[in-house]
């Protein structure tokens, strides 16, 4: 019933590495899905021809050299692009996460054995229907996830699979299997010989599950080792997207432990503008009054802003009662985000009296102000207020 399900553009490519002698299945997260009835995000193909041999048998298509240290090379076929990668089994591993060498393999049941989960270790082809070595279809239905053969030894090879169990746990709400979570205890350790950038990747993938506040709760020993602290109890509550920020700010324990944290996962400016916000709201500041919630988002955008006021709100912090109508007036243009929308310039100012760069740097923010604070965002009223303000104020 599969084969009726796969796109045309990829059980071609089956059909053409059988043609020319190979096996080839559909493996891992796309036979997963299919089997879920959900539609898989990309296709995966493996098969017991070589990349050279890959290449040269889709000579007349665009192919890409992936990975070809792994076995990989990605086909484009038609607009659809598939990765296909040599069957393999791989010899010990180094570092806890490369495996030394790779060897090339006819067989599905070796390189079934190399694969993370149960569930992650099915194959598929019209021809030969489903290959299942390691009962991935019984833990399927059940909701669970289980290492592929000796869990400790697996999550000793490669200390990733640690994250991944907990990426497919939060994702598919999925339990993990007693003895699984047995390792993943026991080898958490193992989890400081990961790149930065990859416990960054997967964290981000964790909690864009829709159960991640739970699978965090249960496997806390997992950030108790990498970060020193529990996930956020509160998770579930917040947008997706704010939770990468909060998580992070959450683990700094204050506003600068959150940017070293930043800056060993080497996350990007973004994030870590993000993450600055999210420990503003967590670490005891908030804001006064509408003025204040204003300045920030010029300074740090409407989004960020309204996560900062959504955390100050959700956790008790100080926050005025207009902030929400206030940031929805500013995302339509109907109040000010930064200076330069403002309806006066500095030829305008100068031409009210304003001398130097600093008094008309001031004079902008108290027309920002006064455009908060009530006043119209119009040239006319503007320039009155200005001159107001330099004939009793002085600038
Ligand atoms: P997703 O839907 O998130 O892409 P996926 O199962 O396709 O999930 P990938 O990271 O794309 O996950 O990997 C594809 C397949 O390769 C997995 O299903 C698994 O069989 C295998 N795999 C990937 N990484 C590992 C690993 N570190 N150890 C063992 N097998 C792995
Ligand atoms: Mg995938």
């Amino acid at each position: 019933m599969l084969s009726r399900l796969i796109p045309l553009e990829v059980s071609e490519l089956i059909t053409d590495l059988e043609r020319a002698g190979h096996r080839a299945y559909l493996v891992g997260g796309c036979v997963r899905d299919y089997l879920m009835g959900l539609k898989p995000q990309d296709y995966d193909i493996t098969s017991s021809a070589t990349p050279k041999q890959v290449m040269s048998i889709f000579a007349h298509l665009k192919v890409l050299p992936t990975g070809i240290r792994h076995g990989t090379v990605t086909v484009i076929n038609r607009g659809v692009s598939v990765e296909i990668t040599a069957l393999r089994k791989e010899g010990t591993y180094k570092d806890h996460r490369h495996p030394d060498k790779v060897i090339y393999t006819n067989s599905a049941a070796e390189d079934a054995a190399r694969r993370d989960f149960t569930v992650n270790a099915m194959y598929y082809s019209p021809s030969e229907g489903m290959l299942d070595f390691y009962g991935g279809q019984a833990d399927l239905a059940a909701g669970i996830l289980r290492a592929v053969g000796d869990p400790e030894l697996r999550f000793e090879e490669d200390a990733l699979r640690i994250l991944r169990a907990l990426r497919f746990a939060a994702r598919l709400g999925f339990t993990v299997e007693k003895n699984t979570v047995a390792a993943m205890r026991a080898k958490v350790h193992l989890l400081q010989h990961i790149a930065a950038e990859r416990v960054l990747s997967e964290l981000g993938q964790i909690l864009m599950g829709d159960y991640a506040e739970a699978v965090l709760a249960e496997h806390s020993y997992v950030t108790e080792c990498l970060f020193g602290a529990k996930a956020p109890d509160d998770l579930g509550k917040y947008p997706k997207e704010y939770r990468l920020p909060l998580f992070i700010a959450h683990c700094g324990r204050n506003a600068e432990g959150a940017e070293t944290l930043c800056r060993s996962l080497k996350t990007d400016r973004r994030l870590a503008r993000s993450v600055s916000a999210a420990a503003f709201a967590l670490y005891g500041y908030g804001f006064d009054c509408w003025l204040e919630v204003a300045v920030y988002a010029g300074k740090h955008g409407i989004k960020d802003a309204r996560m900062t006021c959504i955390l100050l709100e959700r956790r008790g912090g100080r926050l005025p009662a207009n902030w929400e109508s206030g940031l929805a007036l500013m995302e339509c243009g109907k109040l000010p985000l930064t200076l330069r929308e403002l309806a006066v310039d500095g030829a305008d100012l100068k031409a009210l009296g304003a001398v130097n760069g600093k008094q008309m740097g001031t004079l902008l923010e108290k027309l920002f102000a006064y455009v908060h604070t009530g006043g119209i965002n119009e040239k006319t009223s503007l320039c009155a207020e200005a001159l107001r303000i330099i004939s009793s104020e002085g600038c």
